[in-house]
C-alpha cells in the first residue's frame, strides 16, 4: 500500500504586525496585518514595491504593537503562521485581520486552506486589501471574506490599466453580498475623464458602494522605483472631483493615509 503524503500549504510573507488601519471603510480601527509577498503590478506610485518579489526572510512582530520584530526564513508553512497570528491576538484588541501586500490574491490556493482556520481560531472578521484585478482567485476564496477593499487603477496616476478585470471583480464582490468599498489613488496628473469613467462604472454595480479617493502621498521610497513624480492633487482639484463623482454616486469621501500621519506602518 503507498501511503499517503500530505504537503503543508506555505506562503511567501513580507511581514506580520498589529497597526492601526490608515485607509478605507476601516481606517481607525486595529487590525492583525498580515502582508503578503509578490504582486504582479508595478504602480507608479507604488509605497510597498519591497514586496514585488518574494524576500529569503520575513519579519515577526513578537508582541502586538511593540515592533519587536524577528527574523523567520521563506516560505512560512501555515500552522506556523497561524501560531504567530494567535501570539498577537489579545483579547478584546483587534477589529479585524487584514491580508495586504503585495497582492494577496496572488495565494489564493494557500488562503483556501489558511482562511477557515485563521477565522475559526480567532472569530475575527477578514479585510483583504487587492488590486482588484483577480477575481477568479477571488472567487476561490469568497466564503471567507467579510470585506474587500479593492483599488481601482487610474492609467494616468499609475500607469496600470484593468478596466474591465475592476468591473468584473466588483461585481463579484456586489453579488456576493460582501462588504466592498473602492479606493482610487489620485494625485495631480489625475485625468477627470478617468474619475468619470470610474464612477459610472460603479454605479452600474450599486451607486451605493463607497468610494474613497486617496491623494497620493509622496514618499522617498517610491521615488527610489520610480521616475515619474507623484504630487498630491491640490484643494481646487479633490473639491471638483468629488462633485464630478457624485453626479454618479452616493458616497464619495476624499481621505489621505492616515497611518502616514501617524506613523504608523
Ligand atoms: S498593486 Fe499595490 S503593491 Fe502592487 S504595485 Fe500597485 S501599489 Fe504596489
Amino acid at each position: 500500500m503507498i501511503a499517503k503524503t500530505t504537503v503543508t500549504p506555505t506562503a511567501r510573507l513580507v511581514e506580520v504586525f498589529s497597526a492601526i488601519q490608515g485607509e478605507g471603510l476601516n481606517v481607525g480601527t486595529r487590525q492583525i496585518f498580515i502582508r503578503f509577498a509578490l504582486c504582479d503590478l508595478r504602480c507608479h506610485f507604488c509605497d510597498s514595491a519591497h514586496t514585488w518579489n518574494a524576500p529569503a526572510t520575513c519579519r515577526i512582530e513578537r508582541s502586538p504593537g511593540l515592533r519587536d520584530f524577528e527574523i523567520h526564513s521563506n516560505p512560512v508553512p501555515l500552522p506556523i503562521l497561524i501560531e504567530w497570528v494567535e501570539q498577537q491576538n489579545l483579547p478584546c484588541l483587534h477589529d479585524s485581520i487584514s491580508l495586504t501586500g503585495g497582492e494577496p490574491l496572488l495565494h489564493a490556493p494557500f488562503l483556501t486552506q489558511f482562511l477557515p482556520q485563521v477565522r475559526a481560531i480567532t472569530g475575527l472578521p477578514i479585510y483583504l486589501e487587492t488590486g482588484g484585478h483577480r477575481s477568479e482567485q477571488l472567487a476561490m476564496i469568497l466564503p471567507y471574506l467579510d470585506s474587500v477593499g479593492m483599488d481601482f487603477k487610474l492609467p494616468s496616476v499609475s500607469g496600470e490599466s484593468h478596466w474591465q478585470e475592476h468591473a468584473k471583480f466588483l461585481q463579484l464582490c456586489h453579488d456576493s453580498y460582501l462588504n466592498v468599498f473602492v479606493k482610487i489613488i489620485v494625485s495631480q496628473n489625475t485625468d477627470p475623464g478617468e474619475l468619470e469613467r470610474s464612477a459610472s462604472l460603479v454605479a452600474k454595480v450599486s451607486p451605493d458602494i463607497p468610494v474613497f479617493l486617496q491623494p497620493v502621498t509622496p514618499l522617498a521610497v517610491s521615488e527610489q522605483f520610480s521616475s515619474i513624480l507623484m504630487l498630491a492633487p491640490t484643494p481646487d482639484q479633490v473639491l471638483t472631483w468629488q462633485a464630478l463623482m457624485k453626479g454618479f454616486i452616493k458616497h464619495v469621501r476624499v481621505i489621505p493615509q492616515t497611518h502616514k500621519m501617524l506613523n504608523q506602518l
